[in-house]
């Protein structure tokens, strides 16, 4: 195959480690730099550019979209979705997983596990939607939030309140949550690929620290899914309809519940933690899937 990978850095670990693994695999696999393409929006003749080149040939492409760049990343794959490339995920799988809120109610739809949360436009609402939210503590997060900044934990009904009018005053989105104490600063991270959980690992916050993310300070080690968190994990990416991806969890008293379904999850503390060949994973399922050709949405 003669793959095209979308990212901005192509010296981060798992930008380097599925170029390794899909020239392990007789592949050629080129990092281009989502930033740089430029695009021709011409009448059935859809095209991408790249360093006043045309990108022709490619059989697969590798989104690895930042959060920051979903704008224009998803517009730069949905064009090469137009021009038949098959895509490790879609660009419209990616758009529902990346906007906190619509993928938490297509998930509420499809019933699976999420904690109660809240979710208003206006101050004039603080009190009832702090109240639909169920008694202190809460999670106050940004819609917009990556890496556990902006997710703040709010121990009485009075900071919460607080937190909320501070968050409000600054006119970004807001989500709040019910607050899972009993996963105890520990989360589980699932990789799906192709309907299958391929790897697993729970993330633990630093010392007194409630968020698990690693960049946080948190730390990775393996974990065994109990079957129900394996469904589970396999039912948000399919309600996502993403092929790979990253499923974040809570352990709740009534079972597993969804944090966030990541489209680029990072390999390192994965692959580190489990020891097993997750980009070979991914290259393999483009191996199976991308002459098919059989994406579900192509940018519709
Ligand atoms: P981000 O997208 O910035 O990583 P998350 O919503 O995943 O934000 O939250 C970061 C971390 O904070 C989670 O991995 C989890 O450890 C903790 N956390 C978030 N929401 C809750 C909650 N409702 N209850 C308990 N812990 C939570
Ligand atoms: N094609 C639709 C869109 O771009 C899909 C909607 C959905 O997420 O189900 O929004």
């Amino acid at each position: 195959m003669k793959i095209a990978m979308l990212a901005r850095n192509a010296k981060l670990y798992s930008h380097q480690r599925l170029k390794e693994a899909a020239e392990q695999r007789g592949h050629q696999l080129d990092i281009i730099d989502t930033l740089r393409c430029y695009m021709n929006i011409a009448s059935r003749r859809p095209e991408v550019y790249y360093n006043g080149a045309k990108l022709e040939g490619y059989d697969a492409v590798i989104p690895r979209i930042g959060a920051s760049v979903t704008f224009y990343g998803t517009a730069v794959l949905r064009q090469f979705e137009m021009m038949g490339v098959y895509p490790l995920n879609e660009s419209v799988a990616i758009g529902r997983s990346r906007d906190k809120l619509r993928s938490m109610q297509l998930m509420a739809r499809d019933g699976i596990g999420l904690p109660v949360t809240t979710f208003a436009h206006d101050a004039k609402q603080t009190e009832e939607v702090l109240k639909l939210a169920g008694e202190a503590p809460l999670v106050i997060k940004l819609l917009e939030g990556t890496q556990g900044l902006g997710v703040v934990l709010a121990d009485t009904n009075r900071s919460a309140k607080s937190v909320f009018e501070a968050f409000r005053a600054t006119n970004t989105n807001i989500l709040i949550q019910e607050f899972i104490k009993e996963a105890g600063g520990t989360d589980i991270r699932a990789i799906v690929v192709g309907g299958k959980v391929i790897a697993a690992m729970k993330r633990t916050g630093a010392e007194g620290e409630f968020r698990s993310n690693l960049h946080r300070g948190g730390s990775a080690q393996v974990v065994k899914l109990s079957s129900e968190e394996r469904a589970t994990a396999i039912r948000a990416a399919k309600s996502m309809g993403l092929n790979a991806c990253g499923v974040d969890m809570l352990r709740a008293n009534h079972g597993p519940v969804i944090m966030e379904v990541n489209s680029s999850p990072g390999l390192e503390g994965v692959e580190k933690a489990t020891g097993l060949d997750i980009a070979g994973k991914m290259i393999e399922f483009l191996e199976k899937n991308h002459s098919t050709g059989s994406t579900r949405t192509k940018g519709r």
